[in-house]
């Protein structure tokens, strides 16, 4: 990772770009009159919002421990997935990598922005094959590997996840969207060693706030300044950025949170180990399970009757389902329903 040079990956037109950034978010005022965005005078959301998101990176910056120049807010994680596209893919000409099976949206955006994807086929395990992955590295030079660990759906964490960063000839994507979840530790810590690296989390799962639309991305202050290049200014509303700021204050919420869900992994895992109509359920470090049916298309249908919504994966994960945990009295339903199939 010496002489690493991330110009050499990113779109030429993109490092042309300036950002644009609000004149006043880039200076302290004392009593300011505000005269300069066309906004109304009143109203209690009159003004746009914090282009630098200078507040909530503060306070991501203590909870992560890294420097704020380190972070990037999104629209959902799910935008920083289409802005790292749009930094390091050329159009009709490059492609990204990822697992197969994997978390959809990675190939959703390669595909909007004209990007072909490259599926690295996991193991009857759902593990990376690296001899596989160097092959495809090394052969087709894709610019963005998406490495999501816990892997969704499988739900398994990706072991030795340094081999991929170190050995890829690009940006390593790692989607930490369940790591709250999980024992491992995030590859946050990793940033200092590798200039090639991202990570990306989420408020959208352990912190229970998939409706407020936040997501960051962790990596060098050279990649994350382009990120905020790319960016909308005012890609994440006010309403947002407060609610993500004051749940980061009581971040005993998400723990318990955190606590309460695994419990109920628990507890589901053993309730449907004890159900005929299962075949196997995969090992999770997620909040969800992978499970698989003797009679897959039967059991869907039977809970979707009873208006429980599960996510198919079946024929791609053959006989496959993914379950989340929900709350008791939801897993309960879950469980009774399942049991009424024979
Ligand atoms: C749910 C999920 C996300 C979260 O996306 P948001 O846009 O932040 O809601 C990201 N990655 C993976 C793998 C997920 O499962």
């Amino acid at each position: 990772m010496k002489d690493f040079n991330i110009n050499r990956l990113v779109r030429k037109n993109i490092l042309e770009l300036q950002p644009y950034i609000s004149f006043r978010d880039l200076n302290e005022f004392k009593k300011p009159v505000f005269l300069d965005a066309n906004e109304s005078a009143s109203g209690e959301l009159n003004r746009y919002p914090d282009s630098t998101q200078k507040t909530l990176k503060q306070k991501l910056s203590v909870l992560k421990n890294v420097s704020a120049d380190q972070i990037a807010v999104g629209n959902g994680s799910d935008e920083l997935i289409d802005l790292i596209i749009k930094v390091f893919c050329e159009p009709k000409e490059d492609a990204i990598l990822m697992m197969n099976p994997s978390f959809a949206m990675y190939g959703f955006y390669a595909s909007v922005n004209a990007n072909s994807i490259l599926l690295l086929d996991l193991d009857e395990n759902f593990e990376i094959d690296k001899s596989k992955f160097l092959r495809m590295a090394n052969e087709k030079q894709p610019k963005v590997f998406f490495l999501c660990s816990p892997n969704n759906p499988t739900g398994n964490s990706v072991e030795d996840i340094e081999f991929y960063i170190r050995n890829f000839n690009g940006i390593v994507v790692v989607d930490e969207a369940y790591i709250e979840f999980s024992d491992k530790k995030s590859c946050i810590d990793l940033l200092e060693k590798y200039p090639n690296l991202i990570v990306l989390q989420t408020f959208s799962k352990a912190w229970g706030m998939a409706g407020v639309r936040v997501g960051a991305a962790y990596s060098s202050k050279e990649i994350i300044t382009l990120i905020n290049t790319v960016k909308a200014p005012y890609n994440v509303n006010s309403l947002s950025l407060n609610r993500i700021s004051e749940a980061i204050d009581r971040k005993d919420l998400v723990e318990q949170n955190v606590k309460n869900t695994l419990a109920e992994m628990c507890w589901l895992n053993h309730e449907l180990q004890r159900l005929k109509s299962i075949k196997k359920i995969h090992p999770s470090d997620a909040n969800f399970f992978l499970v698989e049916f003797e009679d897959v298309e039967k059991v869907y249908l039977k809970l979707f009757e009873n208006e429980i919504l599960t996510s198919k994966r079946s024929p791609k994960i053959p006989g496959c389902i993914r379950i989340n945990a929900g709350s008791r009295e939801e897993n309960i339903r879950l469980i009774e329903t399942l049991k009424t199939i024979a």
